[in-house]
Parts: structure tokens; C-alpha cells; sequence
């Protein structure tokens, strides 16, 4: 690894790393989910810190798996993954880019958690108007608060009758 310097492989590590997908919602990568919290390389070592997303999603062994796989296979030797759970993971890191590709996917992606940052009180039972990602209405109701995994509620639309899965802010 000679005469490679760190910032290449740490490139070469974010590269890797949007190759990852979201296990839940494969559309994503783990980037576009706002997990990844610092990439360290050097040598052929890498060191990702991730900060795993709803708390009880079994997907976060899985993710730590992948992107451990995702490294070795960019031709580094000594990958260590490890988890930061402070600050806590909320739905507004997921990047500009996530968000459209979410709704391309049929989820509505997720609003924004907090309209000012100042006082945050999160009101995890309320349920705020969500738009149909199909055909655009706010005139949707929610069916359960957990759809196909527990980080999205099933809603459905009242225009165009569709169900559809939210990805829960929070
Ligand atoms: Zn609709």
C-alpha cells in the first residue's frame, strides 16, 4: 500500500460504501441513510463508524455485515465497524438524494422531524399528513403503525384507494 495515501482510501471506503444497500429499503444506500458517521483508513485497515438506524430494526447486524463485506471486497485487509448510538439516528439524515429515491421506490419519504430546530419535542404517536407517493394527495390515512418492517406504518390513500408504506420520521 505504498505511496497510496489516506484520503484515497478513504474515498475509495465512501465508495464502497454507496454500494450498500439499505436491506429494508434496498433502494438506499447505507450513505444515503445518513448512518455512515466517519470513514478512518489506512494502510489497508478501515475503520466505519455507524450509528444504526430504529433501535430494534434487526437490520442492523445485517448492514454492519454488508459494509464489512463491501470493504474487504475494495481490497481492504483489516476492517473494524463499530456503532455510535449518540446522537441518536433520525429520519432528517437521510440525504436529499435518499428522499427521491424513496418516493421513486412508492415509500414517502419521511418529513422533516423537527420544523425548527430550537425546542424539539417528538411526538412519536402523532401522525402528520402524509402524501401519497403515487398520486401526490395529503387526503391519506394511516392503517397500521407498523408496515412490512417496523421502521415504516402502512397508510393508504383516500384519491387513489392505493396503500402505500410511510418511512416513520423520527
Ligand atoms: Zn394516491
Amino acid at each position: 500500500m505504498s505511496g497510496v495515501v489516506a484520503d484515497d482510501r478513504v474515498a475509495v471506503a465512501w465508495a464502497a460504501l454507496a454500494a450498500v444497500p439499505d436491506p429494508e429499503v434496498p433502494v438506499l444506500s447505507v450513505i444515503d441513510l445518513g448512518i455512515v458517521r466517519e470513514v478512518a483508513a489506512q494502510g489497508d485497515s478501515v475503520e466505519v463508524v455507524l450509528t444504526p438506524t430504529y433501535s430494534g430494526c434487526p437490520a442492523t447486524e445485517v448492514i454492519a455485515g454488508s459494509v464489512r463485506d463491501a470493504l474487504l471486497a475494495a481490497g481492504f485487509g483489516d476492517v473494524r465497524v463499530t456503532h455510535r448510538l449518540a446522537p441518536p439516528w433520525t429520519t432528517d439524515w437521510i440525504s436529499a438524494e435518499g428522499r427521491r429515491k424513496l418516493a421513486d421506490y412508492g415509500i414517502a419519504p419521511p418529513g422533516p422531524a423537527a420544523a425548527d430546530g430550537a425546542q424539539v419535542v417528538r411526538l412519536h404517536r402523532r401522525a402528520p399528513a402524509v402524501a401519497c407517493p403515487r398520486c401526490g394527495s395529503a387526503d391519506t390515512e394511516r392503517l397500521a403503525a407498523f408496515g412490512s418492517t417496523a421502521c415504516k406504518a402502512l397508510y393508504r390513500c383516500r384519491a387513489c384507494r392505493e396503500p402505500f408504506e410511510h418511512f416513520k420520521p423520527l
